[in-house]
This record gives structure tokens, C-alpha cells and sequence, in this order.
């Protein structure tokens, strides 16, 4: 059923009287520990038993859909309010169909400038909000599931970067040092969903690079006007994209049915072939090849 526990996870955080996130750990046993749901607010009772791990559990009996979810973005949210502080995952490109690997920022720790938890933002409603350097920085605290691609293409949309904290593989007793650990000091569970400055790189490199369209002949794709050249057929030079392109360390980025970006003009010096046959890449074309 439902409720309380997805993937078996309890409910192990809840919000106190002073209104602030409690561990199960730091609660009064019963319903002495004065805490409530995160989502419904119904009272809860803290449940210290020796056999079952402890837990919240709803006074009325009920069980309350995304409470676990709900509670821990509203922990972490506390604990980044509180340490003003976070260290963010290095920033950089990976090398992927010969796009090169760029690093952006080293990993280091940051200060936090305020923190909001799920307030709407545009269309959608991060678990987390921080501001650091003046920035809105989004901070998706997984549970059970990962961001959703229909998210993440929303956030890309609203260009400002994401950083996601997997708890998916975190033990269900976290209690708040654990939990500390994790949002603020370690890098291991973070990673970007998006990051702005390394789209503005991808962008500006891509943009170094030529679009020649892809023609289909046959069987094969190809692009005319290969600058190496790969292939020669009567004066005329040309690549076959599956077989030159994608191994070729000229190539900045390929997408199926439209051609391929390839910075082999910049890099030997040669001059850019006619519009006709190739121009510069529109950079809102090309998604980055995941
Ligand atoms: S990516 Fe390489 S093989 Fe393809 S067109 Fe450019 S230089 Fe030629
Ligand atoms: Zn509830």
C-alpha cells in the first residue's frame, strides 16, 4: 500500500514543535515527541520500540503519500540553512562522439546565500532552492525515483543549473549527521542535471565548429566537404559519417538525420565551405548526446 514507506523506507524525519526537522532519534517517544506529518500535519507518535526500527507513524492511523520524500527535501533544506554551506561537484564536460573532455571548476565548497524549499519556479517546483554568488542554484533530493527527463528539460529550459542528491542508495535509519554528511561535505551522491556555465562551453565550443549536413547515398550517410579529407570520389571529398565521423577527433557533435559538427576547418586552417553545403551550427539544434 501506498504511503509512508516507498521502497520501505519509514518515515524518519518529521517537523517538531519548534517547527523544525526531527529525527526519530531526537524525538520523545510517543506522541510526546509533539511532531508533525510534513505534508498532512496530522499529529504523529514516534515509535522507539526494541523489535521494529524506529519510526513516525501517523496518530490517526493513516498512511500519507510522498511524506518520506517530503520530509527529507525539508531536513536537507534545514541542514543547508543551518551549515550555510555546500561543496558542489566538479563541473565539466565528459568527452563523449569526439566532443572533448573540458573541465569547467574543480570541486570545491561554496557558501550559501538563503535557501527556500519547494517554492514553484516557472512550471516547475524544485525540492530545494539555494543562492549562492547571487545565483539560484536547484536542489533535487531523490528517494525512490530520479529526476525525470521531462523535468530536466524544463530546468534546461529555465537556464539555471540542477544539482541532484541521490539518497536512493542512502541507508532508511539516516539520522542527521549521516544525512549532513551527504548534502553538505561529500560529493559522492551529487551530481548536475544541468549546469549552466557547462552548457555556455558546450555552446561557444560547438559553435568553433562547421555543420555539414548529412546526405543520404545509398546505404550510407555522408557529408561533403570532409576537410582531412576521409574520402576523395572523382575531385570531390567527402566522410561517411558512421564509419569517419564518429571516430574522428575533428567531430564536436553528430545528430542523427541533420549531419555533423566538425571543427576540422578551424583546426587545419581551411577555409569553411560555401553556405550551400555547410554554415554554422544553429547551438539550439543540437542537444548535447547523452
Ligand atoms: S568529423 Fe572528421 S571525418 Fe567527419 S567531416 Fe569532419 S574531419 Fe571529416
Ligand atoms: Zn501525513
Amino acid at each position: 500500500m501506498p504511503g509512508d514507506k516507498p521502497n520501505g523506507a519509514k518515515l524518519t524525519w518529521a517537523v517538531g514543535a519548534n517547527g523544525e526537522t526531527t529525527h526519530v532519534s531526537e524525538a520523545e517517544n510517543g506522541l510526546k515527541c509533539a511532531c508533525v506529518c510534513p505534508t498532512c500535519r496530522g499529529p504523529l507518535i514516534a515509535k522507539q520500540g526494541k523489535v521494529v526500527e524506529h519510526h513516525f507513524a501517523h496518530a490517526s492511523g493513516d498512511e500519507c503519500r510522498h511524506a518520506v520524500e517530503t520530509a527529507l527535501h525539508l531536513a536537507a533544506k534545514d541542514i543547508l540553512a543551518a551549515r550555510k554551506e555546500i561543496v558542489l561537484p566538479a563541473v565539466e564536460i565528459p568527452a563523449s562522439y569526439g566532443f572533448p573532455h573540458i573541465e569547467i571548476a574543480p570541486e570545491r565548497r561554496y557558501l550559501i546565500e538563503a535557501v527556500a524549499v519547494e517554492q514553484k519556479l516557472g512550471s516547475i517546483v524544485p525540492d530545494v532552492v539555494v543562492r549562492i554568488n547571487g545565483r539560484e542554484l536547484l536542489v533535487e533530493v531523490t528517494v525512490t525515483h530520479g529526476t525525470g527527463r521531462d523535468k530536466i528539460r524544463k530546468i534546461r529550459k529555465l537556464g539555471v543549473s540542477c544539482l541532484e542528491i541521490d539518497l536512493s542508495d542512502a541507508d532508511r535509519g539516516l539520522v542527521r549527521e549521516e544525512l549532513e554528511r551527504i548534502v553538505v561535505e561529500e560529493t559522492g551522491s551529487k551530481r548536475w542535471l544541468y549546469n549552466v556555465r557547462a552548457e555556455e562551453r558546450r555552446r561557444r565550443k560547438l559553435s568553433e565548429g562547421t555543420l555539414l549536413f548529412s546526405v543520404n547515398r545509398g546505404l550510407a550517410w555522408h557529408v561533403d566537404g570532409c576537410p582531412i579529407p576521409a574520402r576523395t570520389w572523382r575531385g570531390n571529398h567527402y566522410a561517411n559519417v558512421i564509419d569517419d565521423c564518429t571516430g574522428c577527433d575533428h567531430l564536436l557533435n553528430a545528430l542523427a538525420d541533420v549531419g555533423v559538427v566538425c571543427d576540422g576547418f578551424r583546426a587545419l586552417g581551411r577555409p569553411r565551405p560555401p553556405p550551400t553545403r555547410g554554415t554554422r551550427p544553429p547551438p539550439e539544434a543540437f542537444e548535447h548526446p547523452e
